[in-house]
């Protein structure tokens, strides 16, 4: 019998280093890919909100960007969803 501790040891590496798409490589730590949190209620968000605020200039167009959850999400159309203030 030997230890059935040591996978578990392995899968919580505190730190990892990972390379961002500009080069740079980060030490990422613990539970890095931590979700934002839905602004309404607190749940992991898994969406943002897609309701346009306001088109600049130059043709992008700013939106609301609010983290929401699935529950608090408000579905406008496919991969479109708006948070409870805009829905
Ligand atoms: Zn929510
Ligand atoms: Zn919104």
């Amino acid at each position: 019998m030997r230890s059935k501790g040591q996978r578990v040891v392995e899968a919580l590496m505190p730190c990892s280093r990972v390379k961002l798409a500009d080069g740079m490589v980060a030490i990422v730590c613990g539970k890095m890919r931590r979700l934002p949190k839905c602004r309404f209620c607190g749940e992991p968000s898994t969406k943002l909100c897609d309701k346009i605020l306001a088109t600049t200039i130059a043709g992008a167009e700013l939106t609301c960007d609010n983290p929401i959850c699935g529950g608090c999400a408000s579905s406008v159309g496919p991969d479109k969803d708006f948070c409870p203030r805009h829905s």
